[in-house]
């Protein structure tokens, strides 16, 4: 018996609930200033804060935020970029804006994150910079790829577009490498209404090159000091949503791991792959199981109204707009590749829905 209302991968309407969204708005509106403005540098400060780091620059998305990081960061046109070939091209993008050339590293079995022992082959390449994506929510051992990252002069940047407020030992995720990279899209653990993004860092020189880079590359207004430069700010609307919703983001990250714990426990002894921590240093943004034969339970699923997705069916270095790319073999990527599926992990998702879910994954399984 399926019920009608079909269960959704993420739902704003549960995420905004209790939020008051209409007063931030009203704030700006009545002062009459949309860009670049008091709610700006109030969200760049809180931000900050609450990573622990010194500086955060707002941009207006995510994939601007890893393109202006390297920039500031000195990548060239013809240098090597060090990323991940499963985290949905947005890195790669970034790199090819540049005229770089990313040099893909396989992953790590258990966490689906950059895996350092490989990270650690590939430096005789020579990359400038490394991108270290905390998948799904995930942070990576982005400790261990930092020390070996700064004992070879590579600048380490950090995509934190899933993993706003994952932690370990008490370190916010952005706050171990030069640069990190934010997206505020509106699916994301801290989501605007609109497109937005950030990077922060401790690193001023940095934080002073994004700011020119993000408004046309001034010095000053109308004085051009940077090469690179572009417009790419928040707006203030979607800063000031930001910052009502910034002092929820523990409590719902809290929410998402809590669902994510109880699927762990509900799939423990079903043959499927499950999250490998549901500690702080995975904030669920997305909840992805491994499988043979995923597309039989997603097909399960749809017929139950419960939405599934796969982040992401294609890797990088099978794109076909970049086919001529000289392609490594990354035999966990592409494996994994085969095997994912993402169920419904958001704030909101009620436990009625989740049990169904529970319920609908277990009879695939077991009838
Ligand atoms: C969403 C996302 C981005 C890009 O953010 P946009 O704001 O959509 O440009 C970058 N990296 C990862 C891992 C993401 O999930």
């Amino acid at each position: 018996m399926s019920d009608i209302t079909p269960i959704p991968l993420f739902s704003a309407v549960a995420a905004n609930a209790g939020l008051d969204l209409i007063t931030p708005l009203k704030r700006v509106l009545q002062r009459h200033w949309y860009v670049l403005g008091e709610e700006v540098s109030q969200f760049e400060r809180e931000f900050s804060a609450y990573l622990g780091v010194s500086h955060c620059v707002t941009v207006a998305n995510g994939t601007d935020a890893l393109e202006l990081a390297l920039r500031a960061a000195g990548v060239k046109a013809g240098d090597v970029v060090a990323t991940v070939a499963n985290a949905g091209f947005y890195s790669s993008t970034a790199i090819h804006a540049i005229g770089a050339s990313p040099l893909y590293i396989d992953v790590e079995e258990r966490t689906l994150t950059l895996s350092p022992s490989a990270f650690e082959k590939a430096l005789e390449h020579k990359p400038t910079a490394v991108i270290v994506t905390h998948l799904y929510g995930q942070l990576a051992d982005v400790t261990a790829i930092t020390g070996m990252a700064r004992a070879a002069g590579v600048t380490v940047i950090e995509d934190c577009a899933q993993s706003h407020g994952a932690q370990r030992n008490g370190k916010q995720a952005g706050s171990f490498g030069d640069v990190a990279c934010f997206s505020f899209y509106p699916t994301k653990n801290l989501g605007a209404v609109g497109d937005g993004g950030a990077i922060a860092t401790n690193n001023e020189a940095i934080a002073t090159a994004v700011r020119t880079l993000r408004q046309y590359g001034w010095s000053a207004k109308y004085h051009v000091g940077s090469a690179g430069g572009r417009n790419s700010r928040l707006d203030e609307m979607q800063a000031a949503i930001l910052r009502e919703k910034l002092p929820n983001l523990d409590r719902w990250n809290a929410e998402r791991r809590s669902i994510a714990i109880r699927y762990n426990e509900a799939f423990a002894d079903l043959p499927l792959r499950c999250p490998l921590s549901t500690d702080s240093d995975y904030v669920a943004h997305l909840y992805v199981i491994r499988l043979e034969k995923r597309d039989a339970l997603r097909g399960h699923l749809h017929r139950l109204n419960i939405s599934t997705d796969v982040h992401y069916p294609v890797a990088d270095h099978q794109q076909s707009a970049y086919r001529t790319v000289s392609s490594p073999s990354l035999p966990v990527t592409e494996a994994a590749c085969r095997e994912i599926v993402t169920l419904p992990c958001f704030p909101g998702l009620t436990s009625q829905e989740v049990e169904k879910i529970i319920a609908a994954v277990r009879e695939y399984f077991l009838e």
